[in-house]
């Protein structure tokens, strides 16, 4: 019988969705125009770009003119912040930003930090949320942008960009948010959370790999990161990518008939998951606030468990999860996210994150809490120091 598969790591990426896939396949196919041509096949490549931007417009209710299409959330991040720090004319020399945040954003604000931008890294809460007022107090005369992510990656939890926002715009500074994993999955509107720029990625809500969108808030300033034509409104050079930006514009159409469904059923079946692991696995804990977090995200501590012989074990029964970020297994890195919430790093590098998305079903969910109490089990029989706790006990 083949293996049962079962892929709980939508965090790090989601499969493209059949209705996306086959409003993509034309623009491979006979609907191939370059965007800019004037003639009937650009002007349809044109059309269908353009109805994508609405699309995606509408997911975070934006103004289409304020979309800018870029190759996905990585370079939405950069696009915005040294987009921005470039495109001030006052020449502001400090950031505000969480300690949090994806590497996208991250090694963004450390390499200007490098070339001579002051940075004040906020304080972050155990349960992984950002407190508005350490924002206020960080306020300074040059500060030009505060960016605060809207859901984390690795734990799910939701920051209270609102009020963030809110601060942000009294004090006249740029709010840029990443939003690369709540995009899709639960509402973003940016009039209501006050953003300047929010980036979002289609491969995080059932679109292709390789296409992203920044919104930028009409009159902010931001000069292009990369040179060449007058794509997309003189801020992004380079012939569109049709078909990838065909595939956002259907992905965000889907998620956003689905959101005020779906975030409840899928956390239904994350507590099923998470209820599960707790009644049946000791010396366990959830990271991260519980009550402030994404549907669809549980991030687990396995004491005396290692988290990458965690999952290598765990694939090889057919269950797919993550150590957190994805970008960081490979490296023998503990996740910078878990250091910042005080994780000591014994604990840290036994942490796993399962993520679900719209095709996590209730037999999966129960598939999974078949497998992972041998799993975990089997794990911690060799590990010297579980032997030792237990003996200690
Ligand atoms: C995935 C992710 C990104 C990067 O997006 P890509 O499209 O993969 O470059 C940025 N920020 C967050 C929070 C993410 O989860």
């Amino acid at each position: 019988m083949p293996m049962r598969r079962v892929y709980l790591d939508c965090n790090a990426t989601t499969p493209v969705d059949s209705e996306v896939l086959a409003a993509m396949l034309p623009f491979f196919a006979e609907a191939y125009g370059n965007a800019s041509s004037i003639h009937s096949v650009g002007q349809e490549a044109r059309a269908a770009v353009e109805s994508a931007r609405a699309a995606v417009a509408a997911l975070v209710g934006a103004k289409a003119s304020e979309i800018v299409f870029t190759s996905g959330g990585t370079e939405a991040d950069n696009l915005a912040i040294f987009g921005l720090v470039a495109g001030d004319r006052r020449e502001r020399k400090h950031i505000i930003a969480s300690p949090i945040e994806h590497h996208a954003v991250l090694n963004s604000v450390e390499a200007l930090e490098k070339q001579g931008i002051e940075v004040t890294w906020l304080p972050i809460s155990s349960d992984g949320v950002i407190d508005p007022e350490d924002v206020r107090r960080a306020l300074r005369p040059e500060t030009i942008l505060i960016t605060v992510m809207h859901a984390n990656n690795e734990l799910g939890t939701i920051q209270p960009v609102a009020e963030i926002g809110r601060i942000a715009s009294e004090a006249n500074v740029y709010f840029h948010c990443d939003a690369v994993q709540s995009a899709g999955k639960i509402p973003v509107a940016v009039n209501e959370m006050k953003v300047d720029f929010l980036a979002l990625s289609a491969h995080k809500f059932y679109g292709p790999k390789g296409v992203g969108a920044l919104y930028v808030r009409e009159n902010s300033p931001l000069e292009p990161i990369l040179f060449g034509g007058t794509h997309e409104r003189d801020r992004r050079p380079g012939t569109e990518n049709v078909a990838g930006i065909v595939g956002i514009g259907k992905a965000a159409g889907l998620a956003h008939a689905r959101l005020a469904d779906e975030p409840a059923r899928l956390a239904v079946l994350r507590d099923r998951l998470e209820d599960g692991i707790l009644a049946s696995v000791c010396d366990v804990r959830v990271n991260g606030d519980r009550a402030r977090r994404m549907a669809n995200t549980t991030n687990f501590t396995f004491a005396h468990a290692e988290g990458e012989s965690l999952v290598i074990a765990l694939d090889l029964q057919g269950v797919q999860c993550s150590t957190g970020a994805a970008c960081s297994s490979g490296a023998i890195l503990t996740s910078h996210v878990l250091r910042a919430i005080g994780l000591p790093r014994d604990e840290a590098k036994c942490t796993l994150r399962f993520s679900l998305g719209r095709f996590s079903t209730c037999e999966d969910v129960d598939y999974a809490l078949e497998v992972i109490p041998g799993v975990v089990e089997r794990l911690r029989a060799i590990s010297p120091t579980y032997s030792k706790a237990v003996s200690a006990r």
